[in-house]
Order: structure tokens, then sequence, then C-alpha cells
């Protein structure tokens, strides 16, 4: 079982609502996480998410703590590239730290794509 990290900043949640829709039947082949309310919109398409905490609480680093210790498989963060983020620390480390420990990061659908295909396209991966 591979385990997919859901991010999306507020302006890009609605984006990843629809990614996730697109994707649902690779996606319930993964345990998926997320940061608490992108988590909690994924939640209302009918798939499971492990919640961590919200992504200016923490969220972030929760998800990159999990990535350095080898429980994450890809991550999925639609970062919204237009607004100011509180916790911009966060997100350079968790970019790290995919970079660190080679992990695939996607930031957008075209590349989310990508990394849901090559991880869960295949029932026997
Ligand atoms: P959120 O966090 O899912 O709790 O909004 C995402 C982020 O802003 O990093």
């Amino acid at each position: 079982m591979k385990t997919i990290a859901l991010i999306a900043h507020d302006g890009k949640k609605a984006e990843m609502v629809a990614f996730v829709k697109d994707h649902i039947e690779n996606l319930r082949k993964a345990d998926l996480i997320a940061t608490g309310t992108t988590g909690t919109y994924v939640k209302q398409t009918g798939l499971e998410v492990e919640l961590k905490l919200s992504g200016p609480k923490g969220g972030d680093a929760q998800i990159a703590a999990l990535a350095a210790e080898g429980k994450i498989d890809g991550i999925i963060f639609f970062r919204d590239p237009l607004g100011k983020h509180p916790h911009e620390p966060d997100i350079q480390m968790l970019m790290r730290i995919c970079d660190l420990y080679n992990v695939p990061l996607a930031t957008n659908p075209g590349t989310g794509a990508l990394i849901i295909e090559g991880l869960l396209d295949d029932d026997t991966k």
C-alpha cells in the first residue's frame, strides 16, 4: 500500500478537490494523509484521509517529518503561487526534505497525475 500526502493552500483547495475526484479510483488504493483543512475537504469525496494539523499550525512540518522517516511515497502539494503564507519556512522545509530523501513531490495537477499514475495505476505496486 502506498501512502500519498495531499496539501493545498486556500486558493487551491477547490482545484485539489476536483483533482481528487478525477483520480478517485486510483486514490482508493492508497493510504491518504493530508493537512487538516485540505483533508476535511478531501473527505467530502468519500475517501478516508488521516488528518494532520492545519498547515499554518504545523501540518506541513508533520508531513515533512513522515517523509524524512520514509513513510510517504509521494506528496501532492498545490501551492498558491499568488498568496502569502505565515508558514513559508515550513513549506520550504517540506520541499527540501523531499529533495533530500528523493520523495516524489508534485505542485500542480499535471505532475500530480503522473505521481498517481506512477504509484497507483498498477494494482500490484
Ligand atoms: P490546510 O494547510 O490544509 O490546513 O489549509 C495547507 C497549508 O496551508 O499548508
